[in-house]
């Protein structure tokens, strides 16, 4: 099942389900605002239970609200528990929420770095495993797993952050190759920069540059959307950070970390 094209393969009378976490900000508001107009139900899932109530109110599709913290074990069990609910299967799981921790890694407390892993990394792989059985067993779903253009080369000062999004973009590929074929799409989406409540949460002021460099979320979502129906391995919104991505794979290590940890250390 691809996003965008829901009665395709669903009864007339239900409409597909599509479950996006991190959704009372930012790029999972935008996911979720557009599947519902793609005439999804959606499950919305976050800390923030009022956001939450007030997005589902404002939709115009049936939304289950699921406030959780997927850094705390027994919150994410519930969530895993609704992926796994074979009387109303997800069509769609949008892993997306995540958050940045910046700074000299040995300065920064452990803690969060821990909850970072949890939620970036864990919660990501244990909901994608709860959903993707499911998936595999109907033939048909899809799974987008929300990464970063911080994938594609070691981030000095947000060592954590860019080391989790090189583990959501390398499993998302492996996974995707494992049920190409069986109906079952997933996609790993790297955005840039993006005017969302991200900096602002990693305390990342300093995280600026030129304007063009900056997207909306509405691209970011309009692209990942297009490319997951499109059953593309990868979603990268923006030339420039296609050119970006392109280049950080070709180019040693050695310089792709020098080039982020001046970034890095000027955007705290
Ligand atoms: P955002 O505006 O800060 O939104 C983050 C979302 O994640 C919020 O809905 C937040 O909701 C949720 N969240 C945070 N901690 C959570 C937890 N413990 N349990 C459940 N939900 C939690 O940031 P965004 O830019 O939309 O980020 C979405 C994704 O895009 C992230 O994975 C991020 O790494 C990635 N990304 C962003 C950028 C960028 O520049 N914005 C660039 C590349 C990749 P609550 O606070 O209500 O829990």
């Amino acid at each position: 099942m691809t996003a965008g094209r829901p009665t395709a393969y669903r009864s007339l009378m239900t409409r597909p389900i599509a479950l996006v976490t991190g959704a009372s900000a930012g790029i999972g508001t935008v996911f979720a605002q557009r599947l519902a107009n793609d005439g999804y139900d959606l499950v919305l899932v976050a800390r923030d239970r009022e956001r939450l109530e007030k997005l589902a109110a404002e939709l115009p599709t049936e939304t289950e609200v699921l406030a959780a913290d997927l850094t705390d074990a027994a919150d994410l069990a519930r969530v895993e528990e609704r992926c796994r609910d074979e009387a109303r299967p997800l069509d769609l799981l949008v892993n997306n929420a995540g958050f940045a921790t910046a700074g000299a890694f040995a300065e920064l407390d452990l803690d969060g770095e821990d909850r970072e892993i949890r939620l970036n990394v864990l919660a990501l792989v244990r909901l994608t495993h709860a959903a993707l059985r499911g998936m595999v067993g109907r033939g048909r779903g899809g799974v987008i797993n929300v990464s970063s253009l911080a994938s594609y080369q070691p981030g000095p000062y947000n060592a954590t952050y860019a080391a989790t999004k090189a583990f959501v973009t390398s499993f998302s590929h492996a996974i995707h190759e494992e049920v190409r074929g069986k109906g079952v799409t997933v996609t790993v989406v790297c955005p840039g920069p993006t005017r969302t409540e991200f900096a602002e949460r990693a305390e990342l002021q300093g995280m600026t540059g030129p304007d063009f460099l900056w997207q909306d979320p509405g691209p970011v979502v309009e692209t990942a959307l297009r490319d997951h129906r499109r059953r593309a391995a990868v979603s990268i919104p923006g030339i420039h950070n296609r050119v970006a991505a392109a280049f950080s794979s070709t180019l040693p290590a050695g310089i792709t970390r020098k080039l982020a940890a001046f970034v890095m250390s000027r955007a705290k």
